[in-house]
C-alpha cells in the first residue's frame, strides 16, 4: 500500500519550530515537578528568551511555528499575541508538559483540550497544530491521534519516526503523511531524522543539536533535503539562554540536556541562514489545496 502522500518536491521548505516552555521543562523526566503549583517557585525566563529568539528570527526574516504550553499561555497571554503579531504561527505543546506514555487516555484528552482552550483564549483565534512533549506519542498510545482530532486539532508533529530512547514509532513514514483515525484524518509532520555512521538516527534539535558540530549538522541537513523534503528543526527558548539554571538529573540526562549549551546560538543562526522556511500551517494549507493522499490507518502506523 502506498502510505505516503505526494512528495513536496526538491524545493520543499524547512520548518523552524519552537516548543515554548520554561527552562525547568527540560526533558520529560521525573525531575520536572508534576505539581503545576510548584512551578511558580522557579524564576521565569521564557519571555526574555522568546524575545531573544524573535530577534534572531527577524534577522533572517524567518517565521516559525511556536508550540506553546497551555500553562505558559495562561501566564503570558501577551507573549502569545506578540508571537502571532510578529507573523509566527501559534500552536499547542499540551498544557502541563506531561509525557504521553505516562498518561491515561482521559488524562491526555484533558491536557490537550485545556491547552487548546488556554492558548486560543490568549490568542483570540484558533490553533491548528499539536506537538507532544518529548515526541512522546508511541505505539503504546495509538488512541492519541484520535484524541488530537477530537480536540479539534488539524495537524500533529509528535511522531519521532525511529527508535528513540524507548520512545519513537520506528515504522512511521519519515515525511509528512495523513493518519486516518476513527474520528477523521490528521496530518502528521514527523520529526526529520537522518541516519549517521554511528547507527544513530539524528533529528534536528535538542541534545543532538548541542552535541554535533555545526558542519556536521549542515551536512546532515543537506542529506535530508536531498530526499526532496525540508528539514523540521526544533528548539526550546532555554537553548538561546545558556546561563539558565539546571535541574538536578542523572549524569546521562544532564549531558543530553545541557552539554554544549553555549554552541546553540551560532548553530541556530547557521540553520536560519542556510534554510528556506515556511510554517507548518502554511505546509498544511499547501497540502490541502491539492488532492489529499489516501490516509493511513493509525493502527497500521503504530503496529510494530
Ligand atoms: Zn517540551
Amino acid at each position: 500500500m502506498n502510505r505516503l502522500s505526494s512528495p513536496r518536491g526538491p524545493s520543499a521548505p524547512d520548518v523552524f519550530t519552537i516548543d515554548v516552555e520554561e527552562w525547568f521543562h527540560a526533558g520529560v523526566s521525573a525531575k520536572v515537578p508534576e505539581d503545576l503549583e510548584s512551578w511558580n517557585r522557579f524564576t521565569p525566563r521564557v519571555e526574555a528568551d522568546m524575545r531573544k529568539t524573535f530577534e534572531l528570527l527577524a534577522r533572517y526574516n524567518v517565521k516559525a511555528t511556536c508550540f506553546f504550553l497551555g500553562w505558559i499561555a495562561g501566564r503570558y497571554p501577551g507573549l502569545v499575541r506578540e508571537t502571532a503579531d510578529l507573523g509566527h504561527e501559534v500552536a499547542s505543546h499540551g498544557y502541563g508538559h506531561r509525557n504521553v506514555r505516562k498518561l491515561t487516555r482521559t488524562q491526555f484528552r484533558q491536557d490537550i483540550r485545556a491547552a487548546k482552550a488556554a492558548i486560543e483564549d490568549a490568542l483570540g483565534g484558533g490553533v491548528r497544530g499539536y506537538r507532544a512533549p518529548g515526541f512522546s506519542i508511541t505505539g503504546e498510545s495509538p488512541w492519541a491521534f484520535e484524541e488530537i482530532v477530537e480536540a479539534g486539532y488539524l495537524y500533529d508533529s509528535s511522531v519521532f519516526p525511529c527508535a528513540h530512547g524507548g520512545s519513537g514509532i520506528p515504522n512511521a513514514p519519515r515525511q509528512p503523511y495523513t493518519i486516518d483515525t476513527p474520528s477523521g484524518p490528521l496530518t502528521e509532520f514527523p520529526a526529520t531524522v537522518v541516519a549517521t555512521p554511528f547507527g544513530v538516527q539524528c533529528p534536528f534539535g535538542g541534545g543532538y543539536f548541542r552535541l554535533f558540530p555545526q558542519w556536521w549538522i549542515a551536512a546532515l541537513a543537506r542529506r535530508a533535503r536531498a530526499r526532496g523534503f525540508g528539514v523540521f528543526w526544533y528548539m526550546h527558548p532555554r537553548e538561546i539562554d545558556p546561563n539558565h539554571p539546571r535541574l538536578p538529573m542523572p549524569v546521562g540526562r544532564r549531558f543530553k540536556n545541557y552539554f554544549h549549551a553555549r554552541s546553540c546560538g551560532r548553530k541556530l543562526e547557521s540553520a536560519l541562514l542556510h534554510g528556506r522556511f515556511a510554517t507548518f500551517g502554511e505546509l498544511f494549507d499547501r497540502r490541502h489545496a491539492g488532492s489529499m493522499a489516501a490516509p493511513v490507518p493509525s493502527a497500521e502506523i503504530v503496529a510494530n
